[in-house]
């Protein structure tokens, strides 16, 4: 892509609307745009790095033998009477009414329909265990949505659930979401910690929420700072063993690590008084397991191997896909700006031209774009007519790990100049060089 034929409309000033840090960079790097409260435009940069969000978690589930279908948003009130939530759900939920009367709702979450979905094809033990999910647009009429896409009105959820025979498959699929949550915030960078928590409106018995540490974070959470140094890499999880999935989510649940509702003072005094913290963190997902609950109530029931014919056992899972652009913000940037993890970059590397106009200088940047999109990694190519020091300011506010920095002066040498956002060291090698570091970074990730 290049820059002057893109729509990047980058803000100079700090918009004052925008307390945390995620929402003046979202803001300020043309990432969206607020048309209404709580409710935004994805701009292409910002639109760029939500599908690749969304991609993360979509290949993640299908790793974990979950089914991707899509409902709706607009759900009919009748499926929600049945299970009593119409009238529960309180003002957080938008009611409408269609041409006909009828009385309709922008679905905040989607356990009655999904359930509805089940009983009218499911009625089988031999078609289980099933989990199915979609990543669709949900509304909450929040009291105070703010902070940008972190807390909206209108916001992107991967919802998942799952449907067994019995609670000990139903707990093995809960812990195969868990696993797989692990190894989808892992992929974008992230360190998102599974804490235990309050079940809340959906109701259940077991529970545990994602949680990103960061200052601006809305929870209080608790817990053992060993929790933190816990990683998932690269092993391989077969998701039907469930004697393996269960050992990685005890590995993950035994360190002390609680949200201020579950919280309890004695357990955490007994950790030892340095490993022992205090910190804010903002909810990324969430896993529930909740039983009959939606399956009692809607009739949704399967017949079991001996005959009986009993509710079905359900949990549901959830993803804050777009608030998840805000929390890796939160954890990732400096005074400059954002600084993207490589899996979830909008592009994978910027080339910065010095000399628009200069015939060398064009010449490599378009060799360097070339070659990079034979490798399949599309650049961002600054072609505009514009000074260095403005370039690479909107390069390090837009946040792209990698940046190839091209000049007459190095080109005499035969040299390019790779430079990391992160630790903002440079490195000169040839054209060539850089394009294969720039692979070699990427075919891992
Ligand atoms: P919160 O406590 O932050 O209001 P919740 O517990 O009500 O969230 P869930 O029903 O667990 O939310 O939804 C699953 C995920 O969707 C949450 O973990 C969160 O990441 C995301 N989410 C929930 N509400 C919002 C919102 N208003 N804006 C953006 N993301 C949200
Ligand atoms: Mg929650």
């Amino acid at each position: 892509m290049r820059l002057s034929r893109y729509f990047l409309p980058v803000l100079k000033e700090n918009p004052a609307e925008a307390q945390i840090v995620s929402h003046r960079y979202m803001l300020r790097a043309g990432m969206i745009k607020q048309q209404a409260a709580g409710i935004y435009s994805w701009l292409p940069l910002g639109y760029r790095v939500l599908k690749r969000i969304e991609q993360i978690v979509h290949e993640e589930q299908v790793r974990a033998g979950h089914i991707p279908l899509l409902m709706p948003t607009l759900q009919p009130a009748d499926l929600w009477r049945e299970s009593g939530r119409y009238d529960d759900y309180g003002q957080e939920m938008l009611r409408i009414k269609d041409r006909q009367d009828r009385e309709m709702l922008y679905g905040p979450t989607n356990e009655e329909m999904i359930t509805d979905i089940f009983r009218s094809h499911v009625n089988s033990y031999k078609d289980l265990p099933m989990t199915l999910y979609h990543i669709q647009w949900k509304f909450r009429d929040e009291m105070r949505p703010r902070f940008g896409v972190m807390r909206g009105r209108e916001f992107l959820m991967k919802d998942g659930y799952n449907f067994d025979v019995d609670r000990e498959s139903a707990l093995h699929a809960y812990n195969r979401h868990m696993v797989s949550y692990l190894r989808t915030y892992e992929r974008m960078g992230l360190t998102a910690i599974p804490m235990r928590a309050d079940s809340g409106p959906i109701g259940g018995d077991d529970t545990h929420e994602f949680l990103v540490l960061a200052s601006t974070g809305e929870s209080e959470v608790f817990f053992d700072s060993a929790v933190t140094e816990l990683k998932l890499g690269n092993r391989d999880v077969d998701y039907d063993n469930r004697e393996q999935v269960a050992a990685v989510c005890k590995e993950f649940t035994t360190l002390y690590a609680r949200t201020d509702e579950t919280h309890d003072a004695a357990l955490f005094d007994a950790i030892p008084e340095e490993r022992r913290k205090v910190a804010r963190g903002i909810e990324v997902g969430q896993i529930f397991y909740f039983g009959t609950k939606y399956s009692e109530a809607m009739g949704a029931t399967v017949v079991t191997k001996e005959g009986n014919k009993v509710p079905v056992e359900m949990g549901s899972h959830g993803i804050g896909v777009s608030r998840l652009l805000g929390a890796i913000i939160e954890a990732s940037h400096d005074d400059k700006g954002i600084i993207w993890p490589e899996g979830v970059t909008p592009f994978p590397v910027g080339i910065v031209n010095l000399k628009q106009g200069d015939g060398a200088a064009d010449a490599a940047c378009a060799g360097l774009e070339k070659a990079l999109l034979a490798k399949g990694l599309e650049p961002l190519y600054d072609d505009r007519d514009e000074r260095a020091g403005a370039k690479f300011a909107t390069m390090d506010l837009i946040g792209l790990p990698w940046r190839i920095t091209v000049g007459p002066r190095g080109l005499a040498n035969g040299v390019v100049e790779l430079t990391s956002r992160r630790t903002g060291e440079s490195e000169e090698m040839s054209p060539e060089a850089a394009v294969d570091r720039i692979a070699q970074i990427y075919a891992g990730v």
